[in-house]
């Protein structure tokens, strides 16, 4: 840690020192502490003055807040339960300063109280934390510093307590703005390009730091895999949630991370959005597809010969369950062209007459039940929706046409960017196998989160089912997935 960020140690400082102040309604029981019935209450109002003219919202949170002071005397609880369930519903949703954050100047410094506990009680209050808020707490101030010791961080440079040291270096974020924690290393580096980061395909050498371990084939830095050729370094995911987090100088903004680009036929867009503290990604991938492929014909239009992965962007679950059969399926749908001339087209069009129907190639497709509902992988907050739309072909200039195209979109949680270690970014590499994003997603669609910040009008209400109902997990052993 450099010269260049010298308070690192007062986020924690005033985290610990704030939330191991005694409580207000403590305060008054003790002998010649400051009590609550010292605090004057605020001045009614004059009537016979005219009041000035706040919004009304901002008048009623006024009020409100001088009823903060309205406290019993002896327990420091508000009195009035209709005023403290009103003020729930007035807080301020970006007030982003919790409680122990609050910076009372009222409350007498709790370092005098730190003190008097011996040495052995705060050593078995450290005992029950995690090694990683053992240090934290170790961190918070000087005199937890002396009776807690330098141990808690010798126990968090050992190598089986590699993701508690993370968890730790990832709680001072807030005091280095200008450094990145790297996690090969387990340290923080400057950051080479401050603030003009950039995403770059995966073959672009793109450091954001001096890093040792940057060449270490065996120890590489964390990232997700998008499509071929692109990958999310988690450092962005970091700089991305930083700079939400904390501040522009922090990171840099969601929406410099939009991509479009073209591979293999293929073009892909990518989008993507902080929502609940999470970075939300969407990949949309599209293709012009034939009519009436045969399935090898299928395969290589789904498939990279490279690696046997499909062209848009899937999870690390992709194999298992249902999202290729649905691919197929859809492509199944797309209407045949017909032959302009011969006996045949006399026939065909004999048939449409007689049927009170026009044939169209150019109709939209309809798809059915199994391919047409979004589709959600059970073990990772990943969710996909198959579309054929038809779509303009620019690729001459001259003969602009419309073609049916085959469209993959993904929508994905990549977690809130402190460490990798969150369940989100585990899960959706196929790190870990707890998640189950039923669960987490339950109420509402990763998709319909995502479609609703950029567009007024809501994803038309599609169903979601699982991508793998049967729960089966084969992998590349499996039948279904080529
Ligand atoms: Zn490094
Ligand atoms: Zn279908
Ligand atoms: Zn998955």
């Amino acid at each position: 840690m450099s010269a260049e960020s010298p308070g690192q140690k007062q986020g924690f400082k005033s985290k610990f020192s704030n939330a191991l102040r005694p409580k207000k309604s403590r305060q008054v029981l003790r002998k010649g502490s400051r009590s609550t019935t010292e605090v004057p209450l605020p001045p009614g109002p004059d009537l016979n003055k005219p009041l000035p003219d706040p919004a009304p919202l901002q008048a009623h949170r006024l009020k409100y807040k001088q009823m903060h002071s309205q406290v019993d005397t002896q327990l420091g609880e508000r009195r009035d339960y209709t005023t403290m369930i009103h003020s729930l519903g007035l807080l301020d949703p970006m007030d982003n300063s919790g409680p122990v954050e609050e910076d009372n100047e009222n409350r007498e410094p709790g370092e005098g109280d730190i003190a008097k506990l011996p040495r052995r009680l705060w050593a078995y209050i450290a005992w029950f934390l995690s090694p990683a808020d053992a240090a934290s707490l170790s961190l918070a101030s000087i005199t937890l510093y002396r009776r807690l010791g330098f141990n808690y961080f010798m126990v968090l440079d050992h190598p089986a307590n590699y993701d508690y040291k993370m968890d730790f270096l990832a709680g001072i974020d807030r005091d280095l703005p200008r450094h990145l924690l790297c996690f090969p290393c387990g340290r923080y580096h400057r950051r080479t390009q401050e603030g003009t980061e950039r995403l770059k395909p995966s073959h672009v050498i793109n450091p954001l730091f001096n890093c040792p371990n940057a060449q270490n084939m065996l120890n590489p830095p964390p990232r997700h895999r998008i499509t071929h050729g692109r990958t999310l370094p988690f450092s962005f995911v970091q700089l991305a949630m930083r700079a939400h987090r904390f501040g522009p100088h922090y990171g840099i903004s969601v929406d410099s991370l939009a991509r479009r680009w073209q591979r293999d036929d293929w073009s892909h867009s990518s989008r993507y959005l902080v929502h609940d503290g999470r970075l939300l990604m969407r990949v949309t991938s599209q293709t012009f597809a034939p009519a009436g492929l045969p399935p090898s014909s299928q395969r290589l239009l789904l498939h990279s010969r490279e690696d046997y992965w499909p062209f848009f962007s899937a999870c690390a679950h992709w194999r298992d369950g249902e999202l290729m059969p649905a691919c197929k399926c859809a492509l199944n749908h797309i209407p045949k062209a017909r032959d302009n001339g011969g006996l045949q087209a006399v026939e065909h069009k004999v048939k449409d007459r007689w049927a009170g129907r026009q044939h169209d190639p150019n109709a939209l497709t309809t798809l059915c039940g199994f391919c047409r509902p979004m589709r959600r992988c059970p073990e990772c907050p990943s969710e996909y929706l198959i579309e054929v739309k038809l779509t303009e072909d620019r690729s001459d200039p001259r003969n602009l046409q419309f073609r049916q195209a085959i469209v993959v979109t993904r929508w994905t949680d990549l977690g809130d960017g402190t460490t990798p270690n969150t369940i989100e970014w585990g899960a959706v590499n196929g790190q870990r196998d707890d998640y189950d994003s039923f669960q987490h997603y339950e109420k509402r669609a990763i998709a319909s989160i995502f479609e609703a910040a950029f567009t007024a009008d809501a994803l038309p209400g599609q169903r979601i089912i699982s991508m793998n109902p049967k729960q089966k997990k084969q992998g590349e052993k499996g039948h279904d997935w080529y």
